[in-house]
């Protein structure tokens, strides 16, 4: 009798380079695609609003591309655990396969299963599919992990080089009548009222095919000129990829080698070499989201918040055209460039002195990119709490970022940013004050 084997997609919504669905097409049986919607398990962050609407409309290309090939995409709702025996049941599976995640609490929900599925006689293997290195295989010679992303990197690329990236499957057989499903629209992921969508909708198009099309677009005609104009936000000169590899919609692998073929890649793969690095920084500190990375900004002296000074940096009202222009974009496309997120960031921790963590909120619940690890790495990077981060003295005139990085205005006038209104503080003052709070941080580690 057949035992189907189930591919449980997790932040890998894509059939090329599935390490995890190839495992399954080798194995030969039936293969039902499963994900779940876990919103239950302890640890598990609830994804923001426009990750969600991305998830919706990921998961209807992945199941739509899943049907084409005659397999089957099962949608259910709770708790991992709990939700994938339940689907091994219905199924009668004899194995499940999945790619890594790398987050403390997905990692121990993986294991659990993994442990409890196999006492249960069902074959379970997982793979590397979302990150070229593993964060156990990145040492430094006397076996810590690099705190340093310059050496860090070094030690990658000295690596064996990252594995090819694996073909499609043309055909995925399924069971005549796999097990049942939730439907998407049930989910409630995308917004209704109000439907605040509407720019997310004018940007993007989720799903595996454009995702190629967008590394191949970039690779034909930005790559070249990356490295010069990848600090311009009017210049439009990223790959704008970072939704694609937060949702698996495309590998890193397939990045990596699609880039290196074409060459002049080094500038760009160090960007994603930071991705890496962000990986493995919270391998080693699940609590990035939420703790300082080096204890002694613990004795920062936030000051109380001031709601008001949140809501204009929010709603892009701070009366800093370069802030007000960043967050307009962020609202109305769900992505921030990033030197912008760097000039807002700063500005809302140095200027605002509102704690890094409302500010990564904010940025979870808006960016579709909103990412488990570069979110809370790089907010902890600006903020100067995190790993190899910009120390907490150098703040950021955003008045001098923007005539260095947006001198014509374009930035500026693109996202409607009104130039006519007076600064909700003033940048020498609050900087003097930022400077001051720092030598708190200073002093308290120096004790
Ligand atoms: C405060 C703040 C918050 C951020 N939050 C996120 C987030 O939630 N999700 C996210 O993917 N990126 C985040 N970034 C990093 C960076 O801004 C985005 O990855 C980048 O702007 C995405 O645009 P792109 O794909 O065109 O980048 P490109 O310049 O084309 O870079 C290629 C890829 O490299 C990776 N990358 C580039 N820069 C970084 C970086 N600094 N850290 C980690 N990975 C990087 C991304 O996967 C990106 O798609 C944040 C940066 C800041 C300063």
């Amino acid at each position: 009798m057949s035992s189907p084997s189930i591919v449980w997609f997790r932040d890998d919504l894509r059939l090329a380079d599935n390490p995890a669905l190839r495992a399954a097409v080798d194995r030969g049986e039936k293969i039902i695609g499963v994900y779940v919607l876990d919103e239950e398990s302890p640890g598990i962050r609830p994804l923001g609003g426009a990750a969600r609407w991305w998830l919706h409309h990921s998961l209807a290309s992945l199941g739509e591309r899943l049907r084409e090939r005659g397999g089957a995409l099962v949608l259910r709702r709770g708790p991992a655990d709990r939700v994938i025996r339940d689907v091994v049941t219905d199924a009668a599976a004899g194995a499940v396969f999945w790619n890594r995640r790398y987050g403390a609490p997905e990692r121990d929900i993986d294991a659990g299963l993994k442990a409890s599925l196999r006492e249960d006689g069902v074959e379970v293997a997982s793979f590397a599919g979302s990150l070229l290195f593993e964060p156990w295989t990145v040492k430094t010679g006397g076996g810590t992990p690099y705190s340093v992303f310059t050496p860090f990197w070094r030690a990658c690329l000295s690596l064996p080089s990252p594995r090819a990236p694996l073909p499609e499957p043309r055909e995925i057989d399924a069971p005549r009548t796999p097990p049942a499903s939730d439907d998407l629209d049930d989910w409630d992921l995308l917004p209704t009222r109000p439907d605040w969508a509407g720019g997310l909708r004018e940007t993007w198009e989720p799903g595996e095919p454009a995702a190629r099309a967008r590394l191949h677009g970039f690779l034909t005609d930005d790559l070249d000129g990356y490295d010069r104009a990848r600090d311009e936000p009017s210049a439009g000169a990223t790959s704008m990829l970072s939704p694609r590899l937060r949702w698996g919609e495309l590998s890193p692998f397939t990045v990596w080698h699609e880039s290196v073929d074409h060459g002049h890649a080094g500038g760009f793969l160090s960007e994603v070499g930071w991705r890496e690095f962000a990986w493995h920084t919270l391998y080693r500190f699940p609590d990035l989201a939420t703790k300082n990375l080096r204890p002694e900004f613990d004795a920062f002296p936030w000051p109380r918040l001031k709601p008001s000074h949140l809501e204009a940096w929010q709603q892009g009202r701070t009366g800093i055209p370069i802030v007000d222009a960043g967050m307009k974009q962020l609202w109305h496309t769900g992505y921030m460039h990033n030197r912008v997120r760097m000039i807002t960031a700063s500005f809302l921790i140095k200027n605002l002195m509102i704690d890094w963590r409302q500010g990564e909120e904010w940025f979870w619940d808006t960016l579709v990119d909103a990412d488990g690890a570069n979110n809370p790495f790089n907010w902890q990077w600006v903020a100067g709490s995190g790993a190899d981060a910009a120390p907490y003295f150098r703040i950021f005139n955003p008045e001098l970022q923007a005539k260095k990085f947006d001198p014509r205005g374009l930035y500026i006038t693109e996202w409607g940013a009104d130039t006519g209104i007076d600064p909700i503080v003033d940048l020498g003052t609050t900087r003097k004050r930022a400077l001051e709070a720092y030598d708190v941080v200073k002093n308290s580690a120096r004790s």
